[in-house]
């Protein structure tokens, strides 16, 4: 792999001082600077192959490391970039966004206490979902998980940058309660109850006394998460729900109007996610197998894909969990509700506690074949997202379709998005397939990109999570009363971290050391 050029802000000499204190501290065997090493904690999907160059990585064991490691960063003005297993995949994987920032990698942090009774964990960051869910099978699957569809990563660090899930605990970072944090100045904090040196109820009440802090550490680069609590869901009694497909693009607006009522009342308590027919074909075929012809794909092969893999326009999978006695009665209120809408196919599914247990996202199984549309290009694949936070209407939703839709054509890149419900709010999610082995076509996705940003910024929306390439853009869309918010965060960060060791960058935000890092 070619080594970047991007000439970094950090000194030489700073980092080669800081590397040998970090092999002291570690042993040489948990310090990672080769230039294989650095390659390793690249991000494989990034649309520039420059910026984002790691100087190397470190890999503590314990929070007593982790402070020795934010001493030496400090000592040597060398910025840390904390990740929990890296799997940040189409966000900017494992590294950072200043270039020559050392990756604070705490996958070797693994640790599980579960409190059974309540229905609680308390997890290290390097847990992963498939760690979690064998822990929790080898306790008799009293409670579910809540997936992503990328389910390598970390339970953590999925909740810290925001990441959902399928089921009604799918909002991660809303289960959040309670957390451990080594601040930029070493010192060791707990959240909420935790507060307390004897509490028995960190992980039962989020908000202990006075501020609570939990969310001030989801997307930004205030502290180091080394522990974090999280509420999981009593196995319900009863799955029951259905999949539907719809037939044209303008049945997107009467879909979303008819299920936002009964997600807003919870009826409905998971969130669904409306997806274009790509969905299906981007994971089991390459795009090579349709078509040899550059720009979007054409309606006649859109009309084929379809065809052979019987799907709509849209298709979305409605769930509920819980009482089966429940479940029966709220079932058929859907069915009713989604009939109205004329479907193309609806296929029920149900599911009684002691049966067996179909493995997918609904029932918080850890899955990654989603993740296989990166290679829909072939060559290096991969995808990047473009997530847009919308209100919960059927005309927005389908304006911000047509005019995202158009950009994909003019661009000619093809279309996979979806659109996720939230309580209160829908998530445009574009998950733009690339292969970087194409110059032509990434020189085409950064303007592309900037572009539907640009788009939905008009608009008065903006993203609730972005690629390492576009943090600094996203962020100055949120613009009120002139970047009122950034000063705030400057603030924040300059007092939290004045030597700005913390993930300068992150989310936009730049503490002031590094402030002419901002991109323009
Ligand atoms: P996953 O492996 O679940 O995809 P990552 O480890 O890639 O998660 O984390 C996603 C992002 O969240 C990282 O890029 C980093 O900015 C932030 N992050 C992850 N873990 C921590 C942590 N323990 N403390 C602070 N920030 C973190």
């Amino acid at each position: 792999m070619a080594t970047e050029t991007t000439p970094s802000p950090i000194a030489a000499a700073a980092l080669a001082a800081a590397r040998r204190s970090f092999e002291s501290l570690l042993g040489a065997q948990n310090v990672f600077f080769t230039e294989e090493d650095q390659a390793s904690y690249q991000d494989k999907f990034a649309v520039r192959d420059e910026g984002h160059h790691p100087a190397g990585a470190v890999a503590p064991a314990t929070v007593e490391e982790i402070q020795g490691i934010v001493r030496i960063a400090r000592e040597n003005k060398v910025p840390l970039w904390p990740i929990s297993r890296g799997k940040n995949l189409g966000y900017g994987g494992s590294a950072p966004v200043l270039a020559g920032s050392v990756i604070l990698d705490l996958s070797r942090m693994q640790k599980i206490e579960y409190d059974e009774e309540n229905g609680t964990v308390l997890l290290e960051p390097g847990v992963s979902f498939y760690d979690l869910y064998d822990f929790l099978k080898s306790k008799g699957m009293k409670h579910w998980l809540s997936v992503p569809g990328n389910s390598w990563g970390s339970v953590v660090g999925n909740a810290l940058d925001r990441g959902v899930g399928y089921t009604p605990y799918g909002e991660h970072t809303s289960r959040i309660c309670g957390m451990e944090v080594v601040m930029p100045d070493a010192m060791v904090v707990r959240t909420g109850m935790g507060a307390l040196s004897n509490s028995p109820t960190w992980q039962l009440y989020r908000y202990g006394f006075g501020p609570c802090w939990d969310q001030l550490f989801v997307q930004s680069n205030f502290g180091i998460v080394t522990k974090m609590g999280l509420w999981l869901m009593p196995e319900p009694e009863s799955l029951m729900g259905m999949d539907l497909e719809f037939d044209k693009p303008e049945d997107l607006g009467p879909l979303i109007d008819a299920i936002a009522p009964l997600r807003r009342e919870g009826l409905l308590q998971q969130s669904p996610t409306i997806g274009n027919w790509l969905r299906a074909a981007a994971v089991v075929t390459t795009r090579d197998q349709w078509t040899d012809k550059p720009g979007a794909l054409s309606d006649d092969v859109i009309a084929a894909i379809r065809k052979k893999f019987n799907v709509g326009w849209w298709g979305v999978s409605l769930r509920l969990y819980g009482r089966e006695s429940v479940n029966k009665a709220a079932y058929a209120i859907l069915e009713e509700a989604m009939n109205r809408l004329k479907p193309m196919s609806v296929v029920p599914t149900t599911w009684k506690r002691g049966e067996p247990l179909e493995a997918t996202g609904w029932t918080g199984t850890p899955l990654t074949f989603p993740m296989q549309n990166a290679n829909w290009h072939g060559g290096r694949g991969g995808h990047i997202g473009f997530s847009p936070v919308l209100p919960q209407s059927g005309s927005a939703a389908m304006a911000q379709f047509r005019r995202t839709y158009d950009r994909y054509k003019e661009y000619g890149m093809d279309y996979q998005a979806s659109f996720a419900f939230g309580e209160r709010h829908l998530i445009n999610v574009n998950a733009i397939l690339l292969d970087k082995d194409d110059p032509e076509m990434m020189q085409r996705v950064d303007p592309f990109i900037r572009t539907l940003i640009a788009d939905a910024k008009a608009q008065g929306y903006g993203e609730y999570r972005t690629h390492l390439d576009y943090m600094d853009a996203v962020e100055a869309t949120y613009d009120f009363n002139g970047h009122a918010l950034r000063r705030l965060n400057e603030q924040v960060k300059n007092a939290l971290d004045p030597d700005g060791i913390l993930a300068p960058g992150k989310s936009g935000i730049w503490p002031g050391r590094y402030a002419k890092e901002r991109a323009a």
